[in-house]
C-alpha cells in the first residue's frame, strides 16, 4: 500500500493498553451505568464521585486559584466538573461536553386508570423512539414524586433482583394479521403504550379495586396519594444491568450508552486529572438532548455560560468581557455517540465516511440533516490541532458522518457552544442500534474515547 494512503486501524490491533486495564475501565462504566439510568441519578453520582476526588461546590466557593477542583449542579440534572488552570481564564477552557438524558418512557401527569381489572400507568415517549420495540419488555420506574410540602420521594422499582418490573403488552402474533401489515410508524400507536402495573382487586372495593390496591400499596410504602402524580417525574426504562456482550466479551449491552458512554468518560477524564493544567479544564453534563436541548437544564439555556461567568468571579475581579472572550477562546469536544456501522443495514450507511466499531473515538467534523442543515461544522484548523493531539497520545480515533446523505440526520449540543464563537467539534463512541431499549458499543472505543479526552484535556490550546 502506497504511503501516502490513509490507514485506518482497529483499534484492539494498535492499542498498547493490555486487555485487562481496557475491560477494568468498562467495568467501571458497566457499574455507573447500573446506578444512573436517568438523568437525576446521573448527576447524583456523579455529584458523589466528584466529592470523593476533591471537588468542591461552587456554590460554595469564593475564590479559586490554580489546581483547585469545583463542581456545580443544575437543577440536579446535570454537572459541571472544573481543574482550575494556571492561564487566565479569558484564553479560554478545555471543555468537553455531553448529555445525560436517554430515550424513554415518561409517565402522563395523570398516570393510573383501570381497565378490564388491570391497573395501567399511561406514558407519552421522551426522545425518538421505534415505538413497537417497548413492548413486551421487562421495564423499570424510576424517577421522584414531590409533595406538596417540598418533601422529595425517589422511586427506584424492578433494578433489584428481587423487585417486580412492569410492561406493555404487545399484539399476540395469531391475531396479528392486520397490525403485521401497518407501517412500523403505527405498529404500537403512542396512546397504545400503557404501563400494566396490577392486577389484584383491594378487598372490600367494589368499584376500579385493582387501581385501589396499587394506590394503597403506593400509601403504604411511600406516603403518596393519586394527586401527588401531578407533581412527580416518573421515567420508565428497560428493566437490568449493562452485560458484556460477545464470546470475547468485547462489547457492552445495555440502556442508555447515548450519551452516557460518553459522559461517563469525559467526566473519568477530569477527575482522574492529577495537578495543575495549564488552561482550565472543564466537563458539563447536561439534560434534555433528546428532546433539543430545551429548557433549563438543557445546554440552550444559560447555564455553561452563567456557570463560566460564576467561575470567573471565583478568579478574578468579574468583567463581563472577559467571560465573553473565555467562552469565544474554548475549545470544545461535543462528546456525544456516532452511528455505528452495521453490515446488517449496509445501505443506510457510505462505508468510506462510516464509524466502525473497535476503530476508537469518532470525530463528527459536521452533523445535521440534508445539505448539513442544522450542523456544527468544525473548522480544519481545529480539526487539524486535535489530529496532532491524538495522534501525540496514541489514540486510535476516525471520522464520520451520522449515515448515508439523504437518509436521515441528527444532531448534538456542539451547535449551541459554537454560538459563543468557540471552537467545537463532535466526538464520540459509536453505538449500534442507536436509541433502541439496549444498544452495543465496542470496549476498545470506549478506553480510547477516554484516552482521547485526557489527551485534549491537557494538550488543547486557543486556535484561530
Ligand atoms: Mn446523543
Ligand atoms: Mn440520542
Amino acid at each position: 500500500m502506497s504511503d501516502l494512503f490513509y490507514k485506518n486501524e482497529n483499534g484492539w490491533k494498535t492499542n498498547k493498553t493490555s486487555k485487562d486495564e481496557i475491560f477494568a475501565f468498562c467495568d467501571g462504566y458497566k457499574d455507573f451505568l447500573n446506578c444512573a439510568k436517568t438523568e437525576r441519578e446521573f448527576a447524583a453520582l456523579a455529584e458523589k464521585t466528584a466529592k470523593e476526588n476533591g471537588f468542591v461546590s461552587l456554590w460554595e466557593t469564593k475564590s479559586l486559584k490554580p489546581g483547585d477542583r469545583v463542581y456545580a449542579v443544575n437543577r440536579g440534572k446535570g454537572i459541571m466538573l472544573a481543574v482550575i488552570g494556571t492561564q487566565p481564564l479569558h484564553r479560554g477552557i478545555n471543555l468537553i461536553g455531553a448529555h445525560i438524558d436517554s430515550p424513554r418512557l415518561d409517565l402522563k401527569p395523570m398516570p393510573l386508570y383501570e381497565d378490564s381489572e388491570m391497573a395501567f400507568f399511561k406514558t407519552h415517549y421522551y426522545g425518538g423512539i421505534k415505538k413497537y420495540q417497548w413492548v413486551a419488555i421487562p421495564l423499570a420506574l424510576h424517577g421522584v414524586i414531590v409533595r406538596k410540602t417540598g418533601e422529595k420521594v425517589s422511586i427506584n422499582i424492578g433494578e433489584d433482583e428481587n423487585d417486580p418490573v412492569f410492561c406493555i403488552s404487545d399484539l399476540l402474533v395469531h391475531l396479528a394479521q392486520e397490525q403485521m401489515t401497518k407501517n412500523a410508524k403505527e405498529v404500537v400507536e403512542g396512546e397504545a403504550l400503557n404501563l400494566i402495573v396490577g392486577g389484584r382487586p383491594l378487598e372490600g372495593e367494589e368499584k376500579d379495586a385493582v387501581k385501589a390496591n396499587v394506590l394503597k400499596l403506593l400509601a403504604d410504602k411511600y406516603g403518596v396519594e393519586e394527586e401527588d402524580f401531578l407533581s412527580a417525574e416518573l421515567e420508565i426504562v428497560p428493566a437490568g444491568k449493562a452485560r458484556d456482550m460477545g464470546f470475547d466479551r468485547s462489547m457492552i449491552l445495555a440502556y442508555g450508552h447515548d450519551d452516557r458512554v460518553c459522559a461517563y468518560p469525559s467526566m473519568m477524564a477530569v477527575l482522574d486529572y492529577e495537578g495543575t493544567p495549564e488552561y482550565t479544564l472543564c466537563c458539563i453534563v447536561t439534560d434534555k438532548e433528546e428532546i433539543g436541548s430545551v429548557g433549563a437544564t438543557g445546554m440552550a439555556s444559560h447555564y455553561l455560560e452563567n456557570t463560566v461567568a460564576e467561575l470567573y468571579a471565583c478568579t478574578a475581579d468579574y468583567c463581563e468581557l472577559a467571560v465573553r472572550r473565555c467562552l469565544r477562546n474554548s475549545r470544545m469536544l461535543s462528546s456525544d455517540v456516532s452511528a455505528g456501522y452495521d453490515p446488517n443495514f449496509a445501505s443506510a450507511f457510505e462505508k468510506k465516511n462510516s464509524a466502525f466499531l473497535g476503530r476508537g473515538i469518532c470525530f463528527n467534523k459536521f452533523t445535521g440533516s440534508r445539505g448539513k442543515s442544522g450542523s456544527n461544522d468544525a473548522n480544519p484548523e481545529f480539526m487539524a490541532s486535535l489530529r496532532k493531539i491524538m495522534d501525540d497520545a496514541g489514540v486510535a480515533f476516525q471520522t464520520a458522518e451520522l449515515g448515508r446523505v439523504d437518509l436521515g440526520g441528527g444532531g448534538t449540543i456542539a451547535y449551541l457552544c459554537a454560538k459563543y464563537g468557540m471552537n467545537v467539534i463532535d466526538s464520540g463512541i459509536p453505538v449500534l442500534s442507536m436509541h433502541a431499549p439496549y444498544e452495543v458499543i465496542s470496549k476498545v472505543d470506549l478506553y480510547e474515547g477516554y484516552r482521547g479526552y485526557c489527551a485534549f484535556l491537557q494538550g488543547a490550546k486557543p486556535v484561530e
